[in-house]
């Protein structure tokens, strides 16, 4: 099996997966897997796969594991993945991490690491009321935590800031349910498999990403010796 920095985010929404994601590609050259912004960007384009997801989204529910797993295993599969990926938002129930399994299986590759960033429900809720991302770049603000320079105004590319559709009360509750019913078991799954490295969302987003570079650095001394 390869060494290669195959990477997992995993956390309830709002933790700080996207975050801590800009910051890892960066680090680590990366490509950023993002199923969430890969979904919004067909719903946006109207094709097929928009159209199925986009119900599923606006009520806060997962779209069927079947759309999600034939889009993530074209997109592991392409030339930049080769070297690694940073996945952000998959896999978010179990039978997604075997599909993820068996896929990188097939490529004679696994995954080095799940990344849990841990963050409890209250704290959930005001990190998504705030949130606000850019129409242009989709970088990430929050109107309390890190707010932007110019109100409204994205500091990195001067385009407009907005709500996402699904960071409303009724939506993000519904988020959080279908977080620890589906996806917060999968903590356990990469547990018993020796995989999985929990960091404290609640730090500033400076510590946690510390915390985070830190337990890549040893993983990959780990793999040297
Ligand atoms: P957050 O950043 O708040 O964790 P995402 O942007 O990752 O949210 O996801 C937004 C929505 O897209 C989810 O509520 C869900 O409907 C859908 N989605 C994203 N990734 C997946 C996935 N792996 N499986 C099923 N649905 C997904
Ligand atoms: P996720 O991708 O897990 O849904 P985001 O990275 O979009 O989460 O972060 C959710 C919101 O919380 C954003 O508004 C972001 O600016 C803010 N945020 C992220 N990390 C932190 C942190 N460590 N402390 C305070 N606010 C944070």
């Amino acid at each position: 099996m390869s060494t290669q920095l195959n990477l997992i985010l995993l956390g309830p929404p709002g933790a700080g997966k996207g975050t801590q994601a800009a910051r890892l590609v960066e680090d680590f050259n990366l490509p950023w897997v993002s199923t969430g912004d890969m979904l919004r960007a067909a719903v946006t384009e109207g094709s097929e796969l928009g159209i199925k997801a986009k119900e599923y989204m606006d009520a806060g529910n997962l779209v069927p594991d079947d759309l999600i797993v034939a889009l993530i295993v074209e997109r592991i599969g392409e030339p930049d993945c080769s070297d690694g990926f940073l996945l952000d938002g998959y896999p978010r129930t179990i039978p997604q991490a075997d599909a993820l399994e068996q896929a990188l299986r097939g490529l004679d590759r696994s995954v080095a690491a799940t990344l849990l960033v841990e963050l409890d429900d209250e704290e959930v809720v005001r990190r998504l009321s705030g949130r606000r991302m850019c129409v242009k770049g989709g970088h990430g603000y929050h109107l309390e935590f890190d707010p932007p320079k110019h109100e409204g105004i994205c500091d990195q590319d001067g385009s407009r800031l907005i709500q996402r559709d699904d960071d409303v009360p009724e939506v993000i509750r519904r988020r959080l349910a279908v977080y620890h019913e589906q996806t917060e078991p999968l903590a356990a799954y990469y547990e018993d498999r020796g995989m999985l490295k929990r960091f404290d969302g609640s730090r500033t987003q400076t510590e946690v990403h510390d915390h985070i570079r830190a337990a890549l650095a040893t993983l990959r001394l780990e793999d040297s010796v």
